[in-house]
């Protein structure tokens, strides 16, 4: 009946789907949520779009990636410029002139390179993870006052257990710009994610609300192929045990207030303070009319069978753990594995709809 069933109607399905669709190929998507657009997901209320799932900021360099999403939606000029509290100071983000002045009062870059030279760690040798490549990065200071407890907070491991991979998402910059990502494009969709899902998904069927493993039977009959966004672990069954993941808590409050903390993203960098950041998300939104508002904290926690497998933690045990599903995902050819949790990646959204371009031309 169908060519392709999809399981999974967040991004990496989504985009496969209306590739296929665009070639022809007919799709059906399920997915196990109440609603389309994986964790991208947006939710109107207040005249305010919230991003339900954590802040989502759209970047990429890829012009055949953004060409892909303005089809869908028009997108809005926000940059992120979050902020660290630290001990009731606030820190420019990502690591920037302003850093360096708020940290040590430097001035010119070739103050801010004096000051990281005499305390960051000298290697003779690549960093082997996090806390090497943080202090070698932007030395002790930083490291100590707005990435250590944080890092710990997050992921619950210690930044000497983590790859390097994860502090190098952060731009490192001897210049006065607090434009969290370096991409050529970037931005929101106008009226939130889900509406761009939902022209994404234009004649293509969705039925939400349906567990792949509770119906793998006569779902597997409908198609001639499966594209699984779920977790690759899960598939197989854990036969070779379970890979770990981080889960999230997030506690909103509404405000009646037009502006709570003056910005979308207020990262939290005590380690006695247990969220990581507060979002307000009206301000994802520049020029939001809405008299209230609505803030979010978001509180890493355990991650456990029934809550959201938010973010694979790729540490040494994992990635070696990772490698023997994906050689069964390999040998399993009627499926396609794709996205955040089958392919166990800390992707962003461009390399999500990458990964699904990749993917669809390879077997197509
Ligand atoms: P998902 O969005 O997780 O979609 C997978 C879908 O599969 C889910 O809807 C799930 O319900 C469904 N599913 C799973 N198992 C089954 C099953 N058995 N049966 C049926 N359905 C199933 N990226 C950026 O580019 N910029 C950002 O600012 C950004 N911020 C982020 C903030 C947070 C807090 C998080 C967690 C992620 C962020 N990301 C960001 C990353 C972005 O969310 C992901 O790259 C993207 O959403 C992954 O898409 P996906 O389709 O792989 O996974
Ligand atoms: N990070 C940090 N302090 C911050 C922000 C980020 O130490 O104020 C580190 C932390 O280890 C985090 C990583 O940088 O997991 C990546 O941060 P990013 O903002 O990209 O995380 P995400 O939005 O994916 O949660």
């Amino acid at each position: 009946m169908y060519d392709y069933l999809i399981v999974g109607a967040g991004l990496f399905g989504a985009t496969f789907a209306r590739l296929a669709t665009d070639a022809g190929k007919k799709c059906l998507i399920i997915d196990k949520r109440n609603h389309i657009a994986g964790n991208c997901y947006t939710k109107h209320e207040m005249d305010i779009d919230v991003h339900v799932y954590g802040p989502h900021i759209f970047h990429c360099n890829e012009k055949k990636v953004w060409d892909f999403v303005n089809r869908f939606s028009e997108f809005n000029n926000f940059r992120n410029s979050p902020i660290a509290i630290h001990q009731d100071k606030a820190y420019s983000l990502p690591f920037n002139m302003y850093t360096f002045n708020q940290m040590w009062g430097v001035k010119t870059p070739e103050e801010a390179v004096a000051k990281i030279e005499s305390q960051r760690l000298k290697l003779d040798r690549e960093p082997l993870n996090l806390e090497e490549q943080a202090l070698s990065l932007v030395g002790h200071d930083i490291y100590h006052t707005l990435i250590k407890d944080y890092t710990k907070k997050q992921w619950k491991k210690d930044p000497k257990e983590l790859p390097a991979s994860i502090i190098k998402r952060l731009p490192v910059r001897l210049t006065w710009d607090n434009n969290y990502f370096n991409d050529k494009y970037q931005g929101i969709p106008e009226n939130g994610y889900t509406a761009m899902f939902e022209n994404m998904l234009d004649g293509i069927e969705v039925r939400l609300g349906v567990d792949y493993f509770k119906n793998k039977k006569e779902l597997n009959d409908l198609a001639g192929k499966v594209v699984f966004t779920g977790k690759v672990d899960e598939f197989f069954d854990y036969r070779f045990g379970e890979l770990e993941y981080r889960t999230l808590e997030f506690q909103t409050e509404v405000h009646d207030a037009e502006n709570v903390q003056g910005n979308a993203v207020v990262n939290y960098s005590d380690a006695n303070v247990p969220w990581t950041r507060i979002i307000e998300h009206k301000h994802f939104q520049p020029g939001n009319k809405s008299k209230k508002s609505l803030v979010t904290r978001e509180i890493p926690a355990e991650w456990k069978d029934d809550s959201v497998p938010y973010y694979p933690i790729g540490n040494t045990e994992n990635s070696a753990l990772y490698k023997k599903y994906e050689k069964l995902a390999k040998e399993c050819e009627s499926v396609v594995f794709g996205g955040r949790l089958a392919e166990y990646k800390y992707y962003d959204m461009h390399q999500i709809i990458i990964s699904a371009m990749n993917k669809f031309e390879s077997i197509n």
